[in-house]
């Protein structure tokens, strides 16, 4: 598939020095699938795939300065957001947002998997107000949907209710796509679900990998559904290739040892092959 000319997509994201998570597979997942990506940062993270040690933010005023240079200069028609960390990260990036009139994907970021919080403790609010209310698309796992909901989520049967809550707040959102992977985990197979406001759910059931190279899945899966969406201007086909992209990068990454913990997906097996 070749990127429509001048389309591009921008990144808002932590960096993540190991190369697993965050802006580095952000555009990893970009340049596999072939789009232009750029990438401002939010936070600088000291981890590897043992954990995240420590966070150093970028001053609010100095990451709202790189979104608007990039926007001023490179034809984005979609913005993914990962970690935002502060919430004056947060409000600084809030009136972009709103004026930015493209696709805007947001992977609410919020623990990490070794349970490190990546967001600013009471900075839920903020974080809603001014990320989440100006997405057209989110990407929560079951947990940062019960978060965002503000309401359990513990089985399959809860997923509608806490969607529908979200969709009700924010009339922005086209839509919501939950990734299934920790349901009902002892399953040969994972759901993903793709909910629009008035259309009925998509569900795409798919073999589950069993691997300890799991690190960075979450910023992957929604930066390939933000190139995805690039390239088709379908969320439903986004949706799709977006499972299909992981599904491949999963099995092609299940047997290294890069790292002594929870390893990465190697984006760059992918090259040329979604
Ligand atoms: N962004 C950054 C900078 C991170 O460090 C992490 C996790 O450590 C994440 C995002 C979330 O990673 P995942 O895609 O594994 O949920």
């Amino acid at each position: 598939m070749s990127q429509p000319v001048g389309r591009a997509v921008l990144a808002i994201a932590g960096s993540d020095p190991s190369g697993g998570a965050g802006i580095q597979a952000d555009l990893k997942t970009f340049t596999a699938i072939g789009v232009y990506g750029g990438a401002a940062i939010t936070c600088l993270t000291a981890q590897n795939t043992m954990g995240v040690v420590a966070v150093q933010p970028v001053a609010p005023g100095f990451v709202r300065r790189q979104v608007e240079l990039v926007l001023a200069d490179l034809p984005i028609t979609h913005i993914k957001t990962g970690m935002i960390g502060t919430t004056g990260v947060a409000i600084s990036l809030g009136q972009i947002l709103r004026d930015f009139s493209g696709e805007i994907i947001c992977d609410p970021v919020l623990i990490a998997s070794d349970g490190q919080s990546l967001m600013e403790k009471h900075g839920m609010g903020d974080f809603l107000d001014n990320i989440v209310a100006n997405a057209t698309v989110i990407t929560p796992n079951l947990h940062e949907l019960a978060l965002l909901a503000g309401t359990p989520v513990p089985d399959r049967a809860a997923i509608p209710a806490a969607v529908k809550t979200l969709i009700a707040r924010f009339p922005r959102l086209r839509g919501v796509a939950v990734t299934g992977g920790h349901l009902e985990e002892h399953e040969a197979t994972v759901s993903d679900f793709l909910f629009q406001p008035d259309c009925p759910v998509i569900v795409e059931e798919h073999p589950r990998h069993v691997t300890r190279n799991t690190h960075g899945t979450g910023c992957t899966f929604a930066s390939a559904l933000a190139a995805y969406h690039l390239l088709t201007n379908s969320y439903e086909m986004a949706f799709h290739q977006a499972i299909a992209f992981m599904d491949l990068l999963l099995r092609q990454s299940a047997d290294h040892g890069m790292g002594k913990g929870t390893g990465p997906l190697l984006h760059h097996l992918a090259m040329g092959k979604s």
